[in-house]
């Protein structure tokens, strides 16, 4: 037996074989159809499977799973997409329209930060561990929780929105239409942000002249090569953001109290130069003195694709 797993993002859509040790064997990927019509985005789905299929001269039949990953809220028990708004899904039923070319396979949908967070437990930072949050800093911020083995997606199963909850009241707007959410404070764009903001108001700072006095131009890398460097604006802003980054872990010790946290996406590719100071963070303010240990995720840019073939595992 194998699984299948799908990554639907919104530049592209990638696609691997897990084979029965959980090793990825085969992926390859096409670009996101952006025509106005979802329905095209399901023939890419199918002309990747054909491929994996016939490259890896493997038979449908010997499939556990089709298991596809969106970034979106989803109806569990509908396998339907209720909003995916990078993809154009709305309440699109993907499992119904993905298993109607691949007849006997069975066909699952998850959050894409979830399956993430799967693929870590069953490949990743968290193997050994029974329990274990992925914060995935990117443009937002993902959250994918596993608690006794088993990913938690809510008593209503209506998802687990961990970049959602209020750090700040009253604080920066969010792109849900909330204000001061933990994605607010603690992704990529938020520390972007905050750079340019610093470096405007300080124009001998070693990040304006980086940036040729062209704001556009500092994103997260730079304002993080600024502070490893010891620009004093820069670092002022990379304290602030680990502060809250490290606030926001100790929410979730009060929370989940996990084993383990792990930090994911392109901030944490420094590895030590993030868990420091959020290491140091939770030494002081953690609610548990014997709290869940920090590292960074494993699986990368194919955590999606591994977790989405592990779905039926879960299930
Ligand atoms: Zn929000």
């Amino acid at each position: 037996m194998y699984s299948i797993g799908i990554d639907i993002g919104g530049s592209k859509i990638a696609a691997g074989v897990v084979s029965e040790e959980q090793k990825l064997v085969s992926k390859k990927s096409l670009p996101f159809p952006h025509t106005g019509n979802p329905l095209d985005s399901i023939r890419t789905i199918q002309t990747l499977i054909d491929g994996l299929l016939s490259e890896n001269r493997l038979k449908l039949e010997d499939a556990a799973c089709i298991g596809l990953a969106v970034p979106g809220s989803i109806d569990y028990d509908r396998g339907v997409v209720i909003n995916a708004y990078n993809l154009d899904y709305h309440d699109f039923p993907l499992c119904k329209l993905v298993g109607e070319h691949f007849p006997g396979v069975t066909v699952y949908v998850e959050n894409d930060a979830n399956a993430a967070a799967l693929a870590e437990y069953y490949c990743g930072a968290f193997r050994g561990y029974s329990s274990g949050l992925l914060i995935t800093i990117g443009t937002g911020i993902g959250g994918g929780l596993v608690m006794d083995g088993k990913l938690f997606i809510g008593g209503k199963k209506n998802g687990f929105e961990f970049g959602h909850a209020v750090l700040v009241f009253g604080g920066e707007p969010c792109t849900c239409g909330q204000r001061g959410c933990i994605e607010s404070y603690c992704s990529a764009a938020a520390l972007v942000r905050e750079g340019r903001k610093a470096a405007s108001a300080h124009h001998e700072s070693a990040m304006y002249k980086r940036a040729q006095g062209e704001l556009t131009r500092i994103n997260a890398k730079l304002v993080m090569d600024c502070a490893r460097e010891g620009d004093e604006v820069a670092s002022a802003i990379y304290k602030q953001y680990t502060d809250y980054l490290g606030a926001t872990a100790c929410t979730a010790i009060a929370l989940f109290d996990p084993e383990i946290i792990a930090f994911g996406g392109g901030v944490s590719n420094d590895g030590e130069f993030l868990l420091s100071p959020i290491r140091e963070y939770a030494r002081q303010y953690a609610f548990f003195k014997n709290h869940a240990k920090f590292v960074t995720a494993e699986m990368k840019n194919d955590a999606g694709i591994v977790g989405a073939a592990m779905l039926h595992l879960q299930r």
